[in-house]
Protein backbone atom coordinates (compact mmCIF):
# COMPACT_ATOMS: atom_id res chain seq x y z
CA UNK A 1 0.00 0.00 0.00
CA UNK A 2 1.29 3.47 -0.91
CA UNK A 3 1.34 5.42 2.37
CA UNK A 4 1.62 8.83 0.64
CA UNK A 5 -1.63 10.82 0.79
CA UNK A 6 -1.55 12.96 -2.36
CA UNK A 7 -4.96 14.53 -1.86
CA UNK A 8 -5.11 18.32 -1.97
CA UNK A 9 -8.36 18.50 0.06
CA UNK A 10 -9.81 16.90 3.20
CA UNK A 11 -13.46 17.38 4.24
CA UNK A 12 -14.44 19.74 7.06
CA UNK A 13 -15.78 18.18 10.26
CA UNK A 14 -19.47 17.58 11.02
CA UNK A 15 -19.86 21.23 12.15
CA UNK A 16 -18.40 22.51 8.91
CA UNK A 17 -15.13 23.47 10.58
CA UNK A 18 -11.69 22.74 9.04
CA UNK A 19 -9.84 19.82 10.61
CA UNK A 20 -6.02 19.70 10.96
CA UNK A 21 -5.72 19.24 7.19
CA UNK A 22 -8.15 20.83 4.72
CA UNK A 23 -6.16 22.20 1.76
CA UNK A 24 -2.66 20.98 0.86
CA UNK A 25 -1.13 24.46 0.45
CA UNK A 26 -1.50 24.88 4.24
CA UNK A 27 -0.27 21.44 5.22
CA UNK A 28 -0.65 17.74 4.48
CA UNK A 29 -0.28 14.54 6.51
CA UNK A 30 2.95 13.28 4.92
CA UNK A 31 4.55 16.69 5.34
CA UNK A 32 3.48 16.89 8.97
CA UNK A 33 4.88 13.42 9.71
CA UNK A 34 8.24 14.30 8.13
CA UNK A 35 8.30 17.69 9.92
CA UNK A 36 7.83 15.96 13.26
CA UNK A 37 10.78 13.63 12.59
CA UNK A 38 13.10 16.41 11.44
CA UNK A 39 12.00 18.68 14.29
CA UNK A 40 12.92 15.97 16.77
CA UNK A 41 16.41 15.64 15.28
CA UNK A 42 17.01 19.41 15.30
CA UNK A 43 15.32 20.13 18.62
CA UNK A 44 12.73 22.53 17.22
CA UNK A 45 9.69 22.91 15.00
CA UNK A 46 10.34 22.06 11.36
CA UNK A 47 8.49 23.19 8.24
CA UNK A 48 9.03 21.74 4.77
CA UNK A 49 9.16 23.61 1.45
CA UNK A 50 9.34 22.83 -2.26
CA UNK A 51 13.15 23.34 -2.27
CA UNK A 52 15.98 24.71 -0.19
CA UNK A 53 15.59 28.01 -2.02
CA UNK A 54 11.86 28.09 -1.22
CA UNK A 55 12.78 27.71 2.48
CA UNK A 56 15.30 30.56 2.18
CA UNK A 57 12.75 32.74 0.39
CA UNK A 58 10.27 32.12 3.21
CA UNK A 59 12.89 33.19 5.78
CA UNK A 60 13.56 36.46 3.95
CA UNK A 61 9.86 37.22 3.41
CA UNK A 62 9.05 36.39 7.04
CA UNK A 63 11.85 38.29 8.79
CA UNK A 64 13.20 40.98 6.44
CA UNK A 65 11.57 44.29 5.54
CA UNK A 66 12.64 47.17 3.28
CA UNK A 67 15.80 48.55 4.90
CA UNK A 68 16.80 45.25 6.53
CA UNK A 69 20.52 44.48 6.27
CA UNK A 70 21.54 40.83 5.99
CA UNK A 71 25.17 39.86 6.65
CA UNK A 72 25.84 36.69 4.68
CA UNK A 73 28.81 34.34 5.13
CA UNK A 74 31.32 34.65 2.30
CA UNK A 75 31.71 31.46 0.32
CA UNK A 76 28.28 30.21 1.38
CA UNK A 77 26.00 28.56 -1.18
CA UNK A 78 26.07 30.74 -4.28
CA UNK A 79 22.29 30.61 -4.74
CA UNK A 80 21.75 32.35 -1.40
CA UNK A 81 23.72 35.40 -2.50
CA UNK A 82 21.87 35.35 -5.84
CA UNK A 83 18.52 35.25 -4.01
CA UNK A 84 19.47 38.17 -1.76
CA UNK A 85 20.75 40.15 -4.74
CA UNK A 86 17.45 39.41 -6.56
CA UNK A 87 15.53 40.81 -3.60
CA UNK A 88 17.52 44.06 -3.43
CA UNK A 89 14.88 45.96 -5.48
CA UNK A 90 12.51 45.30 -2.54
CA UNK A 91 14.84 47.29 -0.28
CA UNK A 92 16.75 44.38 1.29
CA UNK A 93 20.46 45.09 1.59
CA UNK A 94 23.11 42.45 1.94
CA UNK A 95 26.80 42.40 2.73
CA UNK A 96 29.16 39.45 2.82
CA UNK A 97 31.54 38.80 5.71
CA UNK A 98 34.08 36.20 6.82
CA UNK A 99 32.05 33.96 9.15
CA UNK A 100 35.20 32.76 10.96
CA UNK A 101 35.13 36.11 12.81
CA UNK A 102 32.59 38.49 14.34
CA UNK A 103 29.68 39.55 12.11
CA UNK A 104 29.24 43.22 11.18
CA UNK A 105 26.24 45.27 12.29
CA UNK A 106 23.18 43.75 10.63
CA UNK A 107 19.54 42.91 11.35
CA UNK A 108 20.02 39.33 10.17
CA UNK A 109 23.25 37.31 10.18
CA UNK A 110 23.11 34.39 7.76
CA UNK A 111 25.80 31.75 8.22
CA UNK A 112 26.36 28.33 6.71
CA UNK A 113 28.01 25.48 8.55
CA UNK A 114 30.13 24.35 6.90
CA UNK A 115 29.94 26.74 3.94
CA UNK A 116 29.54 25.21 0.50
CA UNK A 117 32.10 25.17 -1.14
CA UNK A 118 34.74 26.99 0.95
CA UNK A 119 33.95 24.85 4.02
CA UNK A 120 34.53 27.49 6.66
CA UNK A 121 32.50 27.30 9.87
CA UNK A 122 30.97 30.20 11.82
CA UNK A 123 32.21 31.67 15.09
CA UNK A 124 29.28 30.72 17.34
CA UNK A 125 30.49 32.71 20.32
CA UNK A 126 30.48 35.88 18.22
CA UNK A 127 27.04 34.98 16.83
CA UNK A 128 25.58 34.48 20.32
CA UNK A 129 26.76 37.99 21.22
CA UNK A 130 25.17 39.52 18.10
CA UNK A 131 21.78 41.22 18.56
CA UNK A 132 20.45 40.28 15.10
CA UNK A 133 18.44 37.26 14.04
CA UNK A 134 20.84 34.38 13.36
CA UNK A 135 20.00 32.10 10.44
CA UNK A 136 22.14 29.00 9.87
CA UNK A 137 22.08 26.88 6.73
CA UNK A 138 23.02 23.46 8.12
CA UNK A 139 22.64 21.53 4.85
CA UNK A 140 26.17 20.14 4.80
CA UNK A 141 26.49 19.38 8.53
CA UNK A 142 23.01 17.82 8.92
CA UNK A 143 21.66 17.41 12.49
CA UNK A 144 24.01 14.43 12.83
CA UNK A 145 26.94 16.84 13.22
CA UNK A 146 25.31 20.14 14.15
CA UNK A 147 22.25 21.12 16.16
CA UNK A 148 22.48 24.77 15.23
CA UNK A 149 19.60 25.83 17.51
CA UNK A 150 21.64 24.55 20.48
CA UNK A 151 24.61 26.62 19.27
CA UNK A 152 22.55 29.82 19.19
CA UNK A 153 20.87 29.96 15.77
CA UNK A 154 17.31 31.35 15.73
CA UNK A 155 16.40 29.74 12.41
CA UNK A 156 17.97 26.69 10.76
CA UNK A 157 17.55 26.10 7.04
CA UNK A 158 18.23 22.99 4.97
CA UNK A 159 18.34 22.01 1.38
CA UNK A 160 16.82 18.62 2.19
CA UNK A 161 17.49 17.83 -1.47
CA UNK A 162 20.97 16.86 -0.22
CA UNK A 163 21.88 14.56 2.71
CA UNK A 164 18.52 14.55 4.47
CA UNK A 165 16.79 12.72 1.60
CA UNK A 166 20.10 11.44 0.22
CA UNK A 167 19.16 9.87 -3.13
CA UNK A 168 19.20 12.72 -5.67
CA UNK A 169 15.48 12.08 -6.22
CA UNK A 170 13.68 14.80 -4.26
CA UNK A 171 13.82 18.60 -4.30
CA UNK A 172 13.02 19.72 -0.77
CA UNK A 173 13.75 22.44 1.79
CA UNK A 174 13.23 22.93 5.52
CA UNK A 175 13.30 25.53 8.26
CA UNK A 176 13.51 24.79 11.98
CA UNK A 177 12.92 27.25 14.83
CA UNK A 178 12.23 27.09 18.56
CA UNK A 179 10.09 30.20 18.78
CA UNK A 180 6.40 29.42 18.09
CA UNK A 181 5.83 32.98 16.77
CA UNK A 182 8.61 32.58 14.23
CA UNK A 183 7.28 29.20 13.17
CA UNK A 184 3.81 30.71 12.79
CA UNK A 185 5.19 33.57 10.66
CA UNK A 186 7.06 31.13 8.43
CA UNK A 187 3.93 29.01 8.14
CA UNK A 188 1.88 32.07 7.13
CA UNK A 189 4.41 33.00 4.43
CA UNK A 190 4.62 29.42 3.21
CA UNK A 191 0.84 29.12 2.93
CA UNK A 192 0.27 32.50 1.30
CA UNK A 193 3.12 32.20 -1.20
CA UNK A 194 2.49 28.52 -1.87
CA UNK A 195 6.01 27.40 -0.99
CA UNK A 196 5.08 24.06 0.59
CA UNK A 197 6.63 20.77 -0.59
CA UNK A 198 4.72 18.07 -2.41
CA UNK A 199 3.80 14.96 -0.36
CA UNK A 200 6.26 12.80 -2.32
CA UNK A 201 9.19 14.98 -1.25
CA UNK A 202 8.12 14.61 2.38
CA UNK A 203 7.89 10.84 1.90
CA UNK A 204 11.49 10.84 0.59
CA UNK A 205 12.52 12.68 3.72
CA UNK A 206 10.86 10.10 5.96
CA UNK A 207 12.77 7.35 4.14
CA UNK A 208 16.03 9.34 4.10
CA UNK A 209 15.95 10.11 7.82
CA UNK A 210 15.76 6.38 8.62
CA UNK A 211 19.28 5.91 7.24
CA UNK A 212 20.72 9.40 7.85
CA UNK A 213 22.98 8.59 10.80
CA UNK A 214 24.37 5.43 9.19
CA UNK A 215 24.91 7.17 5.84
CA UNK A 216 26.66 10.13 7.45
CA UNK A 217 28.95 7.85 9.44
CA UNK A 218 30.06 5.95 6.33
CA UNK A 219 30.28 9.11 4.20
CA UNK A 220 32.45 10.83 6.83
CA UNK A 221 34.80 7.84 7.10
CA UNK A 222 35.22 7.72 3.31
CA UNK A 223 35.56 11.50 2.93
CA UNK A 224 38.21 11.65 5.68
CA UNK A 225 40.23 8.99 3.87
CA UNK A 226 39.82 10.62 0.43
CA UNK A 227 40.67 14.09 1.78
CA UNK A 228 43.91 12.68 3.24
CA UNK A 229 44.84 11.01 -0.05
CA UNK A 230 44.05 14.16 -2.04
CA UNK A 231 46.19 16.17 0.35
CA UNK A 232 49.17 13.95 -0.44
CA UNK A 233 48.60 14.01 -4.23
CA UNK A 234 51.11 16.12 -6.20
CA UNK A 235 48.45 17.45 -8.63
CA UNK A 236 46.36 18.88 -5.78
CA UNK A 237 47.26 22.36 -4.54
CA UNK A 238 44.90 22.71 -1.58
CA UNK A 239 42.30 20.53 0.16
CA UNK A 240 39.44 21.88 2.28
CA UNK A 241 37.63 19.38 4.49
CA UNK A 242 36.07 20.18 7.88
CA UNK A 243 36.53 16.64 9.27
CA UNK A 244 32.89 15.49 9.01
CA UNK A 245 30.17 15.04 6.39
CA UNK A 246 30.93 14.36 2.74
CA UNK A 247 31.90 17.64 1.11
CA UNK A 248 35.53 18.20 0.07
CA UNK A 249 36.77 21.04 -2.08
CA UNK A 250 40.24 21.00 -3.61
CA UNK A 251 42.20 23.04 -6.10
CA UNK A 252 43.86 21.73 -9.27
CA UNK A 253 45.43 23.42 -12.30
CA UNK A 254 42.88 22.15 -14.85
CA UNK A 255 39.54 21.40 -13.15
CA UNK A 256 37.59 20.88 -16.38
CA UNK A 257 39.86 17.99 -17.42
CA UNK A 258 39.69 16.35 -13.99
CA UNK A 259 35.91 16.62 -13.61
CA UNK A 260 35.21 15.12 -17.04
CA UNK A 261 37.55 12.13 -16.60
CA UNK A 262 35.85 10.39 -13.69
CA UNK A 263 33.52 7.46 -14.35
CA UNK A 264 32.27 6.44 -10.89
CA UNK A 265 32.01 9.98 -9.60
CA UNK A 266 29.36 11.72 -11.65
CA UNK A 267 30.22 15.07 -13.22
CA UNK A 268 27.07 16.72 -11.96
CA UNK A 269 25.97 19.49 -9.67
CA UNK A 270 24.39 19.03 -6.22
CA UNK A 271 25.74 17.06 -3.28
CA UNK A 272 24.71 14.82 -0.45
CA UNK A 273 23.50 11.81 -2.43
CA UNK A 274 24.44 8.18 -2.05
CA UNK A 275 26.22 8.46 -5.42
CA UNK A 276 29.27 10.72 -5.49
CA UNK A 277 29.27 13.89 -7.58
CA UNK A 278 31.96 16.38 -8.53
CA UNK A 279 32.03 19.65 -10.43
CA UNK A 280 34.10 22.71 -11.03
CA UNK A 281 32.23 25.50 -9.30
CA UNK A 282 33.86 28.16 -11.46
CA UNK A 283 31.23 27.59 -14.17
CA UNK A 284 28.59 28.90 -11.75
CA UNK A 285 30.37 31.17 -9.31
CA UNK A 286 33.06 32.81 -11.45
CA UNK A 287 35.76 34.72 -9.60
CA UNK A 288 33.98 34.45 -6.27
CA UNK A 289 35.91 31.22 -5.68
CA UNK A 290 39.39 29.97 -6.69
CA UNK A 291 39.36 29.13 -10.45
CA UNK A 292 40.75 25.62 -9.93
CA UNK A 293 38.26 24.62 -7.22
CA UNK A 294 36.55 21.24 -7.58
CA UNK A 295 33.68 20.39 -5.26
CA UNK A 296 33.49 16.70 -4.49
CA UNK A 297 30.55 15.14 -2.67
CA UNK A 298 31.41 11.71 -1.34
CA UNK A 299 28.66 9.11 -1.45
CA UNK A 300 28.35 5.52 -0.36
CA UNK A 301 30.65 3.84 -2.89
CA UNK A 302 33.76 1.92 -1.75
CA UNK A 303 36.69 4.22 -0.89
CA UNK A 304 39.14 2.34 -3.11
CA UNK A 305 36.77 2.52 -6.06
CA UNK A 306 36.43 6.29 -5.56
CA UNK A 307 40.16 6.74 -5.19
CA UNK A 308 40.96 4.73 -8.32
CA UNK A 309 38.54 6.95 -10.23
CA UNK A 310 39.99 10.16 -8.79
CA UNK A 311 43.64 9.23 -9.16
CA UNK A 312 43.03 8.30 -12.82
CA UNK A 313 41.32 11.68 -13.37
CA UNK A 314 44.21 13.50 -11.67
CA UNK A 315 46.95 11.63 -13.52
N1 LIG B 1 21.86 25.58 0.73
C1 LIG B 1 22.93 24.86 0.34
C2 LIG B 1 24.10 24.74 1.26
C3 LIG B 1 22.93 24.23 -0.91
O1 LIG B 1 24.01 23.50 -1.27
C4 LIG B 1 21.82 24.36 -1.77
C5 LIG B 1 21.79 23.74 -3.10
O2 LIG B 1 22.81 23.36 -3.67
C6 LIG B 1 20.74 25.14 -1.33
C7 LIG B 1 20.77 25.71 -0.07
C8 LIG B 1 19.51 25.31 -2.18
O3 LIG B 1 18.74 24.17 -2.11
P1 LIG B 1 17.78 23.61 -3.29
O4 LIG B 1 18.65 23.30 -4.45
O5 LIG B 1 17.13 22.43 -2.64
O6 LIG B 1 16.80 24.69 -3.60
Amino acid sequence: MDPVDRSTIWPYDEHGEPREFYYARYGHPTGAAAEARLGELEGGEALLYASGMAAETAVVLAFARPGTTIALAEGAYYGTSVLLRTLEPWGIRFVEYDQRGAPPEADIVWVESPANPLLTVPDWEALRAHPGLVVCDATVATPVYLRALDEGADVVTHSATKYLTGSHDALLGATVTRDPERTAELHRVRSRAGLICAPDGAASLLTGLDSLAARMERITASATEIAGRLDAHPAVALVRYPGYSGLISFDVADPRTVETRTRVIRNATSLGGESSTMESRHRWEGDRIPPGLLRLSIGLEEVDELWEDLSYALS
